[in-house]
């Protein structure tokens, strides 16, 4: 696990501001990337690095599915949050966590491809061409090695991608 201590704020921005960031979008001038980032989040563990891919895929799956005149909107905010294995162990006390959301309004996910969009290799897009079916295996991975969950939450219209990592202890 990551032992740096960031503001995933900072890390979205610092993204959004990157020149590969700014030289795609500037290749679909109707697609817009809107924020919505609460202020004093907890700290979290993390590579922004990694981050830094992961909103790479994330941001690139929704311009791909977005078309014309799209929107993406990043959310941050704190939760309290049980993680799936520690719910199966009877733990149900929800511990301090960053949720950070990536959300479009394209056409959503359908119920048959939602089972399957995190394994390598999965696309719908042109194998080799316009998708590998990679990007969400990566974006998962690098989930897990924060120790923390994501799920794709509601859909149609438009895909939700919820992510949470645990927080620090640091008070606010
Ligand atoms: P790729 O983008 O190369 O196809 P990904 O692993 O990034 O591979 O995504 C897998 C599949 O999940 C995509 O082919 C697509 O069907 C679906 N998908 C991912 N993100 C979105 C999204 N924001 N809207 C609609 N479909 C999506
Ligand atoms: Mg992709």
């Amino acid at each position: 696990r990551p032992q740096d201590v960031h503001n995933l704020n900072d890390i979205v921005l610092e993204y959004l501001n990157s020149i590969e960031h700014g030289e795609r979008l500037a290749r679909y001038p109707d697609i817009s990337v809107q924020t919505r980032l609460q202020k004093n989040i907890h700290n979290v563990y993390c590579s922004p690095a990694n981050i830094h891919k992961l909103l790479l895929n994330l941001i690139g799956n929704g311009i791909e599915a977005v078309g014309k005149e799209g929107c993406i909107t990043i959310t941050t905010g704190n939760c309290l949050f049980v993680h799936p294995e520690l719910a199966n162990e009877g733990r149900n006390h929800g511990l301090e966590h960053v949720r950070l959301t990536i959300a479009d309004n394209g056409p959503g996910i359908s119920e048959k491809d939602a089972d399957r969009i995190f394994d390598p290799f999965y696309t719908t897009k042109i194998m080799g061409k316009s998708g590998s079916g990679l990007g969400l295996s990566i974006v998962w991975n690098i989930v897990q090695q924060h120790g923390g969950w994501i799920e794709l939450k509601n859909n149609r219209p438009g895909a939700v991608f919820e992510i949470y990592l645990p927080a620090t202890n640091d008070p606010l």
